[in-house]
């Protein structure tokens, strides 16, 4: 099985070279040469990189635009990388696509402040990983439906909804992001 991922990546390697080289490796006449066991390691995650990034591809351009109009309006606060992903410390948005996850924690006139948001945005960010594709119709469109559902909330009735992470697809980001029904509580309830 190992043998078989292993040639499958080469193969990969040596179809995509020369656009997609680790700097210890040569290519001669299309063909990767000198693939050493840490070069391999980390071509490989490369291409993993390359390949999740395709397969989220609407939601990675999205995020790539929306850090772009966030620096451009000033609404950047910090950017970092953990885990694999982009996370972007934004002036009062916060929204999860792809690689780029965009969070705060001041809450507005809708929405209290909310300390569990950067760990709430990372957990949609597997939902992306495995819905790919279908990652906005499947979740951010019932994601966006409750955001708007709060708002008319507030503008009726005065007060603040608080049931925004109880249904899908907010409670199940929740989980993916490791944030158990106490903390939840406990952040509504502060
Ligand atoms: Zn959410």
């Amino acid at each position: 099985m190992r043998t078989t991922t292993s040639l499958d990546a080469r193969r990969l390697h040596v179809t995509l070279c020369p656009w997609l080289v680790p700097r210890e490796s040569t290519c001669k006449r299309g063909a990767l040469v000198r693939v050493d066991k840490d070069v391999h390691r980390v071509y490989t995650s490369s291409v993993k990189t390359v390949m999740f990034a395709l397969w989220e591809l609407p939601q990675n351009l999205l995020g790539a635009a929306l850090l772009g109009v966030a620096w451009a309006s000033g609404r950047l606060r910090k950017v970092s990388i953990e885990r694999g992903r982009i996370f972007i410390e934004s002036r009062g948005f916060g929204v999860s696509l792809g690689l780029f996850i965009f969070w705060f924690h001041e809450g507005n006139r809708y929405f209290k402040p909310d300390s569990l948001m950067k760990r709430h945005e990372y957990g949609h960010s597997f939902q992306s990983r495995w819905l790919g594709p279908l990652y906005l119709l499947a979740v951010g469109v019932p994601s966006v439906a409750r955001v708007l559902y709060g708002v008319a909330y507030r503008e009726v009735t005065g007060r603040t909804w608080r049931r925004y992470y109880d249904g899908y697809p907010e409670n199940w980001a929740d989980r993916l992001g490791g944030i158990s029904p106490d903390e939840r509580a406990q952040s509504l309830r502060a």
